[in-house]
C-alpha cells in the first residue's frame, strides 16, 4: 500500500483520485488516499499546489517525493519548508496549451489584428503586414515549455531563436545562452516570448537596460511570471512607441488590482493567467511515473534544482 496525500486545490481531488488510482493500479501500486488529519509520517507521497491546505511541508519525516501539481513552483519554494525531493509538473496537457496561447497570440501580433478589431470606420489601409518568414520571434527560456512552443513557431515558418541558462542545440530552434546571448536574442527578436520562472537571476530580466536592445517596435507575450518585467519600464517603453504593444498573462499581484496602468492601456491585453494550466487526466500520467519510479528506487523525473529555484 502506497499513502498518498492530496494538498492541490480541493475542488479537483476526486477527478485525481479517479484518473490516478487506476494507472497506478495497472502498475501493481495500491493507492491509499489519506485525509488530510491522517498521521503525517505515514505520508509517502504529497500531490502539492500552493492552492491546496498545506503551508508547511517540513512536517512529513518520510515523505519521498512531492509532486507539484503546477509546473512554476516559486510559491511551493517560498515557504521555505521543503526538505525533501520536489518534481515539478512536466504534462502533455499543460504544454499543448501553452504552444496553442503563444501561437495565437504571435500570430495575433504578427498579422497586427487588433488596430482591425479597434478600427474607425473608414480606416482603410492597405498596407498587408509582413510574411512569416519576415518576423523573427525570440523566446527567453526554452525548457520543457518554450522549446516546445519555439518548435512549433519555427515549424509554421518564423525564425525562431532562444535562450536559456545552460546551452542547447537544436535543429528547428537558434540557441543561445549567457549574456551574450540574451542581447542577442533580445536585439534580433521582433516578437519576445518569456517563458523562464520566477527566480532571483530572472527578476526584472525585462528592464530599461534590456528593453534598450530590443528592435524598435519589438512586442512582448508573457506567459512566464509577472516579476519577469519591470512594469514601470515597460509602461515606459509602450508610451514612448519602443515596444508597440505587449500581452500579458501573469504579474506581480493577481488577480491583477482593478487600478492597474494595464487594463486601460491601448496597447496592452491582459489575460487573467489562463495561458496554460495542468490538465487532470494527462498529469497523472506523469504523476504515476513518478510514483513507479519512487516505489522501484528509480531516480524522479523533472525534480526541481533547489539551489536554482527552478
Ligand atoms: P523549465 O522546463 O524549467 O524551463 C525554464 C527555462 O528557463 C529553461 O530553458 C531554463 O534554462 C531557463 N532559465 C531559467 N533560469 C534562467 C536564467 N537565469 N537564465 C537563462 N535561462 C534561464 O520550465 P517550464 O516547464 O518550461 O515552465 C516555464 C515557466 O512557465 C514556469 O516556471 C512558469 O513560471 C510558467 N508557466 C506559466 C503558466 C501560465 O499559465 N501562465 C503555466 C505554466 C507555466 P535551462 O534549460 O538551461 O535550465
Amino acid at each position: 500500500m502506497t499513502n498518498i496525500l492530496y494538498a492541490g486545490n480541493p475542488a479537483q481531488y476526486d477527478a485525481f483520485k479517479k484518473h490516478l488510482t487506476p494507472l497506478c493500479t495497472a502498475q501493481g501500486i495500491t493507492l491509499n488516499w489519506l485525509d488530510m488529519d491522517a498521521p503525517k509520517a505515514d505520508v509517502d507521497y504529497i500531490l502539492y499546489a500552493p492552492n491546496g491546505p498545506i503551508k508547511d511541508l517540513s512536517d512529513y519525516p518520510n515523505v519521498k517525493l512531492i509532486q507539484s501539481l503546477w509546473a512554476g513552483v516559486e510559491k511551493l519554494l517560498a515557504t521555505q519548508t521543503v526538505t525533501t525531493p520536489v518534481a515539478r509538473m512536466v504534462e502533455t496537457g499543460l504544454t499543448q496549451g501553452m504552444a496553442d496561447y503563444v501561437m495565437g497570440h504571435v500570430l495575433r501580433h504578427h498579422l497586427g489584428t487588433d488596430s482591425y478589431s479597434f478600427a474607425k470606420a473608414g480606416d482603410w489601409d492597405e498596407t498587408p503586414p509582413p510574411v512569416s518568414s519576415d518576423r523573427t520571434v525570440g523566446i527567453l527560456g526554452i525548457g520543457q515549455l518554450g522549446m516546445y512552443c519555439a518548435r512549433k513557431l519555427a515549424q509554421f515558418g518564423f525564425p525562431t531563436i532562444g535562450w536559456s541558462r545552460s546551452q542547447k542545440t537544436d535543429d528547428l530552434v537558434e540557441c543561445h545562452s549567457g549574456a551574450d546571448g540574451l542581447i542577442h536574442v533580445l536585439s534580433q527578436s521582433d516578437i519576445l516570448v518569456l517563458l523562464l520562472p520566477d527566480t532571483p537571476d530572472t527578476k526584472h530580466i525585462i528592464d530599461v537596460h534590456s528593453i534598450a536592445t530590443m528592435k524598435e517596435g519589438a512586442s512582448i507575450i508573457n506567459p512566464g511570471r509577472g516579476p519577469l518585467i519591470d512594469d514601470a519600464a515597460l509602461l515606459a517603453a509602450l508610451d514612448n512607441g519602443k515596444i508597440s504593444a505587449a500581452t500579458l498573462d501573469v504579474f506581480d499581484v493577481e488577480p491583477l488590482p482593478v487600478d492597474h496602468p494595464y487594463w486601460a492601456h491601448p496597447k496592452v491585453l491582459v489575460t487573467p493567467h489562463i495561458a496554460s494550466a495542468t490538465r487532470t487526466k494527462s498529469s497523472c500520467e506523469t504523476i504515476v511515473q513518478n510514483i513507479a519510479r519512487g516505489e522501484a528506487g528509480q531516480p524522479f523525473l523533472h525534480l526541481v534544482d533547489l539551489n536554482a529555484g527552478y
